[in-house]
């Protein structure tokens, strides 16, 4: 009988380390990490920090040195596109023409910038890849106006990263608030304060109708003078393959708290995947570095045959104006906050409550202890006293222990 194979379509973050964990949890036969990028999987944070700022460029953040791969006798194909997955042959189509047939399949094909679909949107760049972070880095510098489209963790990184190039710049963004996705509008706003003590200029309410090789246009009249405009309004989801393979996508590829399809041997995993969260009761689909990472290697160990639901607390940062920003839980849950720390002097961290006065999210400003005591609240869903909570005498730790 042939060994077994395994494919995995996606060479990113939650591809990588489901490929490592499956083979660490004792995954036997052939498998193949198939990637369209023409590199070994990196991470993507750098590219909207270091990469854009550093005056050398950095080297790529790779996960595993090519080495590693070879060591646990993982077939890499970068530059590969896979173009088909035919489910009665189990087999998956490669745009060169060549087939893999597959016993496993995991799919961890992420997502891509989402292009703005305005008159002239072409001319925006996007930020997604090693290939994105460098063209835009070639971009930056003193004096260039920078529109950047959109207020989202991505758009606000790249204005902090263009200011600190010495670029003025502009922010565009059509909900009323920034980070509408991430965090709460109070803490939202606070973050945009830092922004306009930068000097860069935001406005909100503003949709973009058009770009012109002078400036951008905003629906509502606003006219904003360009030399560089670059489009952060999120992340458009590699499911198409999943789909026309029949495999069920509903903002993301469907699986269940270990990672599997409705399909045998078929898996998915990472920012694609929208997964049965155990905590929750609920679908969830994340899109965070801590998230892929963990996703991965969980479905990766679910492929060897080790399979434990996913129950992670979702966590992820972002670094803008020499602060860094952890944002645990799910914000919109929330429906009041708790200071502890104050806004302008260091650091701080907004607890967010929901209604019973449980801790569901939190986000915390240079507080990593803070935001990870936040985390064991979370998920010990019991009230908490908000006084206390507030209160910079009482131990957090104590807070977080069961009584
Ligand atoms: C610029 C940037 C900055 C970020 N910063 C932060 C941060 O500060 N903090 C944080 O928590 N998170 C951050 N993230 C998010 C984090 O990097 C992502 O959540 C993570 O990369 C997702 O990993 P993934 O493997 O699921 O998907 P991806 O990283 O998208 O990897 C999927 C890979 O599959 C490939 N692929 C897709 N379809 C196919 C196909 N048909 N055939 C072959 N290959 C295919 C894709 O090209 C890609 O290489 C950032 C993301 C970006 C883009």
């Amino acid at each position: 009988m042939a060994a077994a194979m395994t494919v995995i379509v996606g060479a990113g973050q939650a591809g990588a380390h489901a490929a490592v964990a499956a083979r660490q949890a004792g995954l036997a036969g052939r498998l193949v990490l198939v990637g369209n990028e023409p590199h070994l999987p990196y991470e993507r944070p750098p590219l909207s920090k270091a990469v854009l700022t550093e005056a050398a460029e950095p080297e790529p953040s790779w996960f595993f040195p090519a080495a590693r791969y070879a060591e646990l006798d993982i077939d890499i194909l970068p530059g590969t596109a896979a173009v088909g997955i035919d489910m009665a042959a189990a087999r998956v189509a490669l745009a060169d023409g060549r087939h893999l047939p597959f016993d496993r399949l995991l799919l961890a094909t992420g997502g891509r910038a989402r292009a703005l679909e305005v008159p002239g949107g072409e001319r925006a760049l996007t930020l997604r890849t090693l290939d994105d972070a460098r063209a835009l880095r070639a971009r930056l510098g003193p004096g260039v106006r920078v529109v950047c489209v959109g207020a989202g963790v991505i758009g606000l990184e790249v204005a902090a990263a263009a200011h600190a190039r010495g670029a003025t710049v502009t922010v565009l963004e059509a909900a009323p608030a920034a980070l509408g996705r991430c965090t709460t509008p109070a803490m939202a706003e606070w973050i945009v304060g830092l922004h306009r003590a930068a000097g860069t200029t935001l406005h909100f309410g503003t949709a973009v109708a058009a770009i012109t090789p002078e400036a951008v246009h905003g629906a509502d009249g606003l006219r904003v003078p360009a030399d560089l405009v670059v489009a952060g309004i999120g992340m458009q989801r590699n499911a198409e393959i999943a789909a026309a393979a029949g495999i069920a996508v509903d903002n993301g590829i469907l699986v269940d708290a270990c990672g599997a399809t409705g399909r045998a041997g078929v898996f998915a995993a990472g920012d694609v995947a929208a997964f049965r969260h155990p905590g929750y009761g609920r679908i969830l689909r994340l899109e965070s570095w801590r998230h892929a990472q963990d996703h991965g290697i969980a479905v990766g160990r679910a492929m060897a045959g080790q399979a434990a639901p996913y129950d992670a607390i979702p966590w992820l940062w972002t670094d803008q104006l020499g602060r860094t920003i952890q944002i645990a839980g799910l914000p919109a849950e929330a429906t009041r906050s708790v200071l502890r720390g104050t806004p302008d002097h260091g650091s701080f961290c907004a607890f967010h409550l929901d209604a019973a006065g449980r801790v569901v999210a939190a986000t915390g400003v240079d507080a990593p202890r803070e935001v990870r005591t936040a985390m064991a609240l979370i998920r010990a869903a019991t009230p908490v006293d908000p006084a206390r909570l507030a209160d910079p005498a009482v131990k957090l730790q104590a807070l977080a222990r069961p009584p």
